[in-house]
């Protein structure tokens, strides 16, 4: 599915209204019948049938007959548009540029803020590689995945929790994203400058480099794990971004980095949540901008090669030392890593090289107050406990993502499947089922139903 925000251009506050009552609807029905969508919507003079028609054109909505029931549901770009809709009009963004990542469970988009800096959007879409899965899913969230409509709960919550992480451990100074918005599946954050480490091919680096890179991300999961009683349960060479170069740091992620460039007008104003056609460092290298200017390294190593500065991304399967799964996970990620460098970067690390940051060595040392910043900083963004295991079940049965994943027998990266709003529907009969279901969708959204007449 293609993401094409410029339907934003021409859609109406009532528009928006219908498409939202649609959502609300879907908290208990997985076909929301016309009826009930108009009297959720209640515009003023009407027209609901005609506005669920233009909707039903862009695709936004979809209309189902199954089982005696007829209703409608909204659509994976219905869901975006609404995400995208809310962000443009709180002024966190104003344009959306190219699909810059597929993740496991997301799609990556890069984007512009109305100042003109550019931010990465991460749609989060859970279910997409695990319909193989499908029935021990629904098994673990019981009514709740029990409909079609609930992977986009389970995408909201994933968001939220990863949102909330995010934020609490850029306060505490991990090396993330800056945080800066989420609305229902998506998360906005500041654009980290490098690579994925998975990219990163032996003769791009030196030896001295790699260990460096090596004893970041193993010191990020001991640092986790025993000051703030965390695992993050994914930490591997997809979840790491390197800056080789040493530029970026913390400061310049949150101010100006001095290679995203931008070209001012071209993503300010109102207009312009439309396709950026090409990044903004592009336009800036093709208007002739000077950047024969490089930036030093924010720090050296002791051979004089910039220290690659290392970022952690991707936090929603992250548990609790406490988890019962704990060491089990802490230890995977450790092992992932050593893999990786032995195996792709081919590192010579030493047997005991993990001892300091052992299971064991950091149960020694339990921490007081673990996770007591986060419960705060998670329960303030309506993050419940219930929310959380369910979230955990859905990731702990994913599985890391390895190196070896991407690749089939021939050692060539795999084509993506293509995805389907309906994948979920083929395998699954739609039941007209109430489903007890507090923290559904948007019920928790921080903007409430009257604001959106004003707001659009
Ligand atoms: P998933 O949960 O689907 O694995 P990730 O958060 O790991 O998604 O993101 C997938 C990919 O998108 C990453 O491997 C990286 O290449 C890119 N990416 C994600 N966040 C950022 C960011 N803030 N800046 C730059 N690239 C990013
Ligand atoms: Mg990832």
């Amino acid at each position: 599915m293609k993401l094409d925000p410029t339907v934003l251009r021409t859609m109406h506050t009532n528009d928006f209204r219908v498409l939202e009552a649609v959502e609300q609807g879907m908290k208990n029905h997985a076909l929301v019948p016309l009826p009930l969508v108009s009297s959720i919507a209640n515009l003023r003079h009407g027209g609901v049938h005609k506005i669920v028609s233009s909707l039903l054109r862009d695709k936004l909505l979809s209309h189902e007959k199954k089982n005696g029931h007829d209703g409608y549901r909204i659509t994976n770009a219905g869901y975006d548009i609404l995400a995208l809709h809310y962000l443009k009009t709180r002024k966190q963004i104003a344009a959306l540029g190219q699909k810059v990542g597929t993740g496991k469970e997301s799609d990556i988009y890069l984007g512009a803020t109305p100042s003109g800096k550019q931010v990465v959007l991460k749609f989060h879409r859970l279910g997409r590689t695990s319909f193989r899965n499908v029935k021990k899913k629904r098994d673990y969230f019981g009514k709740a995945v029990q409909q079609a409509h609930s992977w986009l709960f389970l995408s909201r919550l994933s968001a939220l929790k990863e949102y909330a992480f995010m934020k609490a451990l850029h306060d505490v100074q991990y090396p993330t994203p800056t945080p800066i918005a989420q609305n229902r599946h998506v998360v906005v954050m500041s654009l980290v400058r490098g690579m994925p480490l998975y990219q990163i091919f032996p003769k791009q680096l030196s030896a001295d480099q790699a260990a460096d890179i090596y004893q970041q991300a193993i010191g990020i999961a001991a640092r986790l794990a025993r000051q703030h009683g965390l695992v993050h349960c994914d930490l591997n060479e997809f979840n790491l971004l390197v800056d080789l170069s040493g530029v970026q740091s913390l400061a310049t992620q949150d101010s100006d980095d001095p290679y995203v460039r931008h070209s001012g007008q071209s993503v300010a104003g109102e207009k312009s949540m439309g396709a950026l056609s090409k990044p903004a460092w592009e336009q800036s290298l093709e208007q002739g901008d000077d950047l024969t200017v490089m930036p030093e390294p924010a720090e050296r190593l002791e051979n004089g090669e910039p220290k690659p500065v290392v970022t952690l991304i991707d936090f929603p399967q992250m548990i609790s030392i406490k988890h019962p799964n704990a060491q089990e996970l802490y230890e995977r990620d450790l092992a992932c890593l050593r893999k990786f460098f032995e195996v792709k970067l081919h590192c010579q690390i030493p047997e005991d090289e993990e001892e300091h940051v052992s299971w064991t060595s950091i149960m020694a040392l339990q921490p007081e107050s673990v996770q007591t910043r986060l419960d705060s900083e998670l329960k303030a963004s309506g993050f419940s406990d219930a929310m959380g295991r369910g979230l955990e079940l859905y990731y702990f049965d994913s599985g890391p993502h390895t190196a070896m994943d991407h690749l089939n027998e021939e050692g060539e990266e795999e084509e993506e499947e293509e995805e389907s709003d309906n994948e979920f529907d083929d395998e699954h009969d739609v039941e007209e089922e109430q489903v007890n279901d507090n923290e559904s969708s948007s019920s928790s959204d921080p903007v409430p139903k009257q604001d959106v007449k004003e707001t659009t």
